[in-house]
């Protein structure tokens, strides 16, 4: 009802009003129109201003085009980033920015989007007015004025070099060794199947090799990391110059490193790589004033003949570079397959191996035993080598059980003992010195032989005392026929001769027997050595066989000793000596005169 009268009487009003009252209400809304139209006025300078003082104060590059794409406009910040003066743009097109990283695709989609979205925003290559190419984040919009039916475009720009080299930095150090800047394990998969791939299809041959280095964590112990480190980095730049452009070094693991070699003629040549790389690693090494030695041993395979995938290939180096270390410092092998043949390989063996006696193809290798609290060398076990004049060094676990089957071992045996025998009698009397020489003896030579004479006429002849004399036997020799083991035993006992037991730990042990075999030392087998801290059955065992030797007096050296984690344990819990890669792996006769010497030197 109210509302109602109020219209009413709103009506009423405007028919009764009068022309003067009219040019008011008129007057009234000019002002108003007025006043708004100088608030908009004041409004779009504002903004006007505003938006020239982003365009000239922006540290992004700005320019507009007219519809034509002819620049009529830069800003400062264009200026900046392309070394271009708005005088040298001005009329011209942006196609001067051109870097031609893009093809014609590329460009058409931008202006598709620009005509469909009315925008475009993206990462672009263009050319700085120097000639330099560098990345650009990219918008571009399109501006459509209402009274005028052209477009004009308005384009904003970053220089995102820094970004893009930060992003590439990062992905770099997860790809690289931040030590020596080698690539890494990583990137040597990645490398190795692209190589693979590009080898398949041009019918290349691509070598990889393995390169570890022995007593690497001695040095990083005895002398710190940072000589570690030192040796690790001169390492790598030496293997990087001793190989081409074409190859590859890597930095693989701790003291691993990787070579590809990529298109090579022949294993021979692959071979010859091996020797230079093992020549230059070593030259010794200055660091910190003082000399240090690496010694190294190299895994070879090859595309395609040892595996067709990089995987199997990284995996048969290893197993070469496994066999390298086993053989001694400073070796290298090519991956021989996993002995399918194996039964025409002994064969051929079994032949090379009557010959090589009269050939001199045997060596004896000597690997020290050390007093575990002093840390000197007391002692070396004899180790014998086979440097077969096709196959390469071969380890005595390939062909002693050939000629301990054929009868061989006999005469290659005898061999060993006159060898270490004179060999240990020279040091002893070069360096005057009180080693004593552990000789491998097998079981046939043991119940065969008349070993006591062969003994006693290899002392004769050497001039060795017997006292320096140490024979290894293994547990299981003494079970084949009891009572002449312990005849034999006694008879060398009486020479003054040491008998230890080899491998203890591993056979069928009859304490009974262990009792009254006439027996001086207990050599811990590696196979529990290596778990001794990991494995509780072996710190057990370890413990255990400790516990027993000293209660029947006798002594115990600890066999496979890797790191200095196992010495220690060995040490604290009154193991007297060691041997393993940790102080030393079976050397030739030269290199043990050295390390002889560096120890006399020391002293
Ligand atoms: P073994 O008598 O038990 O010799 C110790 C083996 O362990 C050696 O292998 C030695 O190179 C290796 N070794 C030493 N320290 C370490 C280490 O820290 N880690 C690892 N993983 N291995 C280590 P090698 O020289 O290959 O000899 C193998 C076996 O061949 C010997 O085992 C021995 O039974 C036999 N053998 C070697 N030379 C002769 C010999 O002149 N006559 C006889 N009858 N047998 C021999
Ligand atoms: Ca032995
Ligand atoms: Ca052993």
């Amino acid at each position: 009802m109210q509302v109602k009268q109020i219209v009413l009487s709103g009506i009423m009003e405007y028919s009764k009003s009068t022309k003067p009252q009219l040019i008011k209400e008129i007057q009234r809304l000019n002002d108003f129109i007025q006043s708004n139209r100088q608030k908009a006025d004041i409004l779009h300078k504002k903004l006007i201003a505003e938006a020239d003082a982003i365009f000239l104060n922006s540290v992004e590059g700005i320019f507009i085009t007219d519809s034509r794409k002819k620049i009529i406009r830069v800003n400062p910040g264009f200026c900046h980033i392309t070394g271009y003066t708005e005088e040298e743009v001005l009329g011209k097109t942006p196609s001067i920015f051109k870097s031609n990283r893009h093809d014609k695709k590329f460009y058409g989609q931008i202006y598709e989007s620009l005509e469909n979205n009315g925008s475009w925003q993206g990462e672009i290559w263009n050319r700085r007015k120097n000639g330099e190419i560098y990345p650009q984040w990219l918008s571009i919009i399109a501006l459509v004025d209402k009274n005028c039916a052209d477009k004009e475009f308005l384009a904003i720009f970053n220089d995102i070099t820094n970004l893009i080299n930060k992003n590439e930095n990062i992905q770099s150090n997860a790809q690289h060794d931040s030590l020596t800047g080698l690539p890494n394990r990583l990137l040597l998969h990645d490398r190795l199947e692209f190589t693979l791939n590009l080898a398949r299809r041009n019918k290349r041959v691509v070598a990889v090799l393995l390169l570890d280095i022995m007593r690497f964590k001695m040095i990083n112990d005895t002398l710190g990391y940072t000589a570690g480190d030192a040796l690790l980095q001169i390492l790598g730049s030496r293997l990087s110059s001793s190989i081409r452009d074409v190859d590859t070094v890597f930095r693989s693991g701790d003291d691993e490193f990787a070579i590809i070699l990529d298109d090579v003629s022949e294993p021979e040549a692959v071979s010859k790589v091996a020797k230079r790389i093992i020549e230059t690693c070593s030259l010794p090494f200055t660091i910190a004033n003082r000399e240090l030695y690496a010694t190294v041993s190299i895994g070879i395979s090859i595309f395609p003949s040892d595996a067709e995938g990089h995987e199997g290939l990284l995996k048969n180096a290893e197993d070469a570079m496994i066999r390298a270390k086993e053989l001694g410092i400073n070796n290298y092998q090519h991956y021989k397959p996993a002995m399918n043949n194996r039964a025409v390989e002994q064969l051929t063996l079994e032949n090379d191996i009557r010959k090589a006696l009269m050939k001199e193809e045997f060596i004896v290798y000597y690997q020290p035993q050390v007093d575990l609290k002093t840390n000197e060398i007391v002692g070396i076990e004899a180790l014998i080598r086979w440097k077969h004049p096709k196959l390469g060094m071969i380890s005595p676990g390939e062909f002693i059980p050939i000629a301990e089957e054929n009868g061989l071992i006999i005469p290659i045996g005898e061999w060993v003992l006159r060898t270490a025998c004179s060999q240990t009698e020279q040091w002893r009397k070069q360096y005057k010195k009180g080693l004593t020489i552990s000789v491998n003896l097998s079981a046939r030579q043991f119940l065969q032989q008349d070993i006591v004479n062969t003994v006693r006429t290899i002392l004769d002849e050497t001039g060795l005392a017997p006292k320096y004399l140490e024979l290894e036997i293994t547990e299981s020799l003494g079970m084949k026929n009891p009572e002449l083991t312990l005849r034999t035993l006694k008879e060398l006992k009486q020479m003054g001769i040491h008998i230890s037991i080899d491998d203890f730990g591993t056979g069928y042990s009859s304490l009974s027997y262990l009792k009254k075999f006439p027996i001086d030392t207990l050599k811990i087998d590696r196979s529990f050595v290596s778990d001794i801290k990991t494995d509780l059955n072996d710190t057990a065992i370890v413990l255990a066989i400790i516990a027993l030797a000293h209660s029947m007096h006798l002594k115990v050296i600890a066999e496979g000793v890797e790191t200095i984690e196992q010495a220690e344990f060995l040490s604290l819990h009154d193991c007297e000596e060691m041997q393993g890669y940790l102080f030393s792996p079976p050397i030739p006769a030269m290199e043990f005169a050295k390390l002889l010497e560096k120890q006399i030197q020391t002293q």
